[in-house]
């Protein structure tokens, strides 16, 4: 893995960079001084408060991110709830299948993420050339370096027992103390409660805000008055009970999704605005080339990848260059930034394709956002379920048709007193029955007088099938005109991290002052920037502080947000600490300006200066934030003005 630079190409010191993130208050580790109280029982890994920066910075990419989707594309925001029902994660599929593979360590007590082990240990032995961690254990060959390059390149598609004879194979052992492990077994990321008093009814809290948005389908299809395609979108926390979180926030427990569902005809996945994206160049890592070992990027235009079909679908491409374009927005380095497409056993079953915004940062490439083309598979199964139909139906634009379909029709006599209180799971799951099942069930009971039914639903006994035999049902093709189709939304997921971008976004603007590591900027664009003017009066003199008060009070009419810094360190100094909040814009109060009213603005990144009147300055600020002059227009109206600012600190 290359190490990972700095904006202006610098080494990127990691534990510089953590002790900015931790003096300047960005993030913490939660319940930090319970770590060391007496007796402590919990365990805080993977869990982070975010301090008055860090959360104004969160606030300003949620801002960016409604703007870039919900608002620009008219989506449908919601805001559901954090505890859901058991059911409704075993019909997703969760309950069953969301979890990871693990190894434990048993004479450490400690339990290890299966891929990441593989994956730390083997990189470590190719850093090292050696086959442990340290230069004195023998050599790797050049088909062992292959071989493991091989693997790093396609880490993500081995399943647990891939992963376990992988571990055996390689003789991998957990890092920390070389103790063998055992085999991978599954663990459910979920964080399991129950609700009420009684405790009888069993809960998760959400790993994703998408299921909620599945749910309301219907209600939300009615206030689109029935039109398609459309998107619904929800910004909220997500809990994933991770199994051993150590990559501060990029890996926590709790954290910040923001997710659209986009439900489009499965017939028609072109994209109305899909003219605007089509020339972007995206930075592509697909299937074939992880799978032949390699991880080179290849730029593709995204209207070359949809129609050479590296990426699906127009829509599927559609969003994953609105995604690009919402990263650069908000400070991602292009150069850190590519898209990897899943590998096949990576890919939930019923997805059709899928791509990753995957961001470096010193921890390596990191998956920040999720772009998934999850079929029709989440609300057939709600549906199938519930009986309640998850479905559009629109009326057919070539008029009616008459067409020849399967019908089956129940003996409602006799099945009322054969089944009693299951009658009506009967008569449902008869009623869900697909076209093509219709068809083959047709044949059977043809030729074997009796079918098996799945119920969509147990039965009272617990079972899920029922026999019904020729005298209570029958299957036959009706002539039918018709009018409407009726069909299930194939659904495309962008899938977002708040917080893993934010974290990325600190990494990527970071750097510091040519010959001076210890003076540290974060060169934060304007639109995220926690605060966008830091106002300082040379001194702390009485004369200034109706100045600064002013200036202030002016910048928060115009909705933007500042600090006054009259602290009595020298003006170098407080700028230099404004630079490491990420604050883009400094204005400075003197003496002249006590005479004429004249002040400074100055450029975090070059620092630059101009110098002009109030009302003037002022103007240049709103249009520098609105995003609708640039530096050098401003400068044709202020006046250059210099300073040592070196001296002063
Ligand atoms: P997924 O549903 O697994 O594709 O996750 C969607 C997005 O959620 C990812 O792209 C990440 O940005 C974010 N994410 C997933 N797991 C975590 C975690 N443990 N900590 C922080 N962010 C996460």
């Amino acid at each position: 893995m290359a190490p990972s630079t700095t904006l202006k190409g610098d080494q990127f010191d990691c534990a510089q960079f953590e002790a900015l993130v931790k003096r300047r208050f960005f993030f913490s580790e939660s319940f930090e001084i319970y770590r060391t109280a007496p007796n402590f029982q919990g365990d805080n890994r993977g869990l982070y408060d975010y301090g008055p920066p860090g959360c104004a910075l969160q606030t300003n990419i949620v801002d960016v991110w409604r703007k870039h989707f919900v608002l620009e594309e008219n989506m449908l925001e919601v805001d559901c709830t954090v505890i859901t029902p058991e059911t409704v994660l075993k019909t997703s599929g969760h309950v069953d299948k969301f979890a990871d593979w693990m190894c434990k360590d048993l004479a450490k007590g400690e339990y290890l993420r299966a891929d990441h082990l593989v994956e730390n240990v083997l990189q470590s032995r190719l850093a090292s050339g050696a086959k442990g961690t340290t230069k004195k254990d023998p050599k790797l060959d050049e088909a062992t370096i292959k071989l493991y390059n091989e693997i790093l390149a396609q880490i993500d598609n081995y399943d647990g027992p891939e992963l376990g004879q992988l571990i055996k194979e390689h003789d991998i052992r957990n890092p920390d103390g070389n103790g063998e492990v055992q085999p991978p077994i599954p663990f459910n990321l979920m964080f399991r409660s129950t609700v009420g008093p009684s405790a009888a009814a069993p809960v998760y809290l959400r790993p994703e805000t998408a299921q909620g948005q599945f749910l309301n389908f219907r209600k939300l299809l009615e206030f689109n008055q029935g039109a398609m395609p459309f998107a619904s979108a929800s910004i909220g926390k997500s809990y994933r009970n991770e199994i051993s979180p150590r990559s501060g926030l990029l890996r926590v427990r709790e954290f910040l999704m923001a997710e659209i569902e986009y439900y489009v005809d499965p017939d028609a996945k072109e994209h109305e605005r899909f003219h605007e994206v089509t020339s972007l160049e995206l930075p592509l890592l697909a299937k074939q080339t992880q799978l032949d070992g390699k991880t080179t990027l290849r730029k593709m235009s995204i209207e070359d990848a949809v129609k050479s079909k590296t990426i699906d679908n127009e829509t599927l491409g559609y969003f994953l260059g609105r995604i690009m374009l919402f990263l650069l927005k908000v400070g991602v380095d292009p150069s850190k930034l590519r898209f990897r497409q899943h590998l096949d056993n990576e890919m939930a079953h019923y997805a059709c394709d899928c791509w990753d915004a995957e961001l470096f940062t010193s921890h390596g490439w990191i998956e920040c956002v999720g772009c998934a083309d999850r079929s029709a598979y989440d609300l057939t199964v709600h549906s199938n379920f519930t009986g309640y139909p998850l479905t559009v139906r629109e009326l057919l634009q070539t008029g009616p048709i008459r067409v020849e379909v399967w019908q089956a029709l129940l003996d409602k006599k006799l099945v009322g007193p054969r089944f009693k209180r299951d009658a009506k799971v009967v008569q449902d799951s008869v009623e869900a029955l697909a076209q093509p099942v219709l068809e083959k069930l047709a044949a059977d009971l043809e030729i074997n007088g009796i079918i098996t039914l799945d119920t969509i639903k147990p039965l009272a006994d617990g079972r899920s099938a029922v026999e019904l035999s020729k005298d209570l049902l029958t299957i036959k093709k009706v002539a039918h005109l018709q009018t409407t189709r009726q069909y299930t939304p194939n659904v495309i997921e962008p899938s977002f991290g708040i917080g893993r971008i934010l974290y990325s976004v600190l990494e990527h603007t970071y750097w510091h002052r040519p010959q001076d590591a210890a003076r540290a900027v974060l060169s934060l664009p304007l639109a995220v920037a926690p605060t966008k003017v830091l106002i300082v009066p040379l001194s702390a003199q009485p004369q200034f502080v109706p100045i600064t008060r002013r200036l202030s009070s002016r910048l928060r009419a115009l909705g933007i947000s500042n600090n006054i810094d009259s602290s009595s360190a020298s003006i170098g100094k407080r700028y230099a600490r404004n630079d490491e909040l990420g604050t883009p814009l400094g204005i400075t109060v003197d003496f002249d300006t006590v005479v004429n009213g004249s002040i400074t603005l100055r450029d975090r990144d070059s620092t630059a200066q101009l110098r002009g009147s109030e009302d003037d300055v002022l103007k240049a600020v709103k249009s520098l934030v609105g995003g609708n002059e640039s530096w050098e227009e401003i400068a044709q109206y202020l006046k250059p003005f210099s300073t040592l600012e070196q001296d002063e600190s």
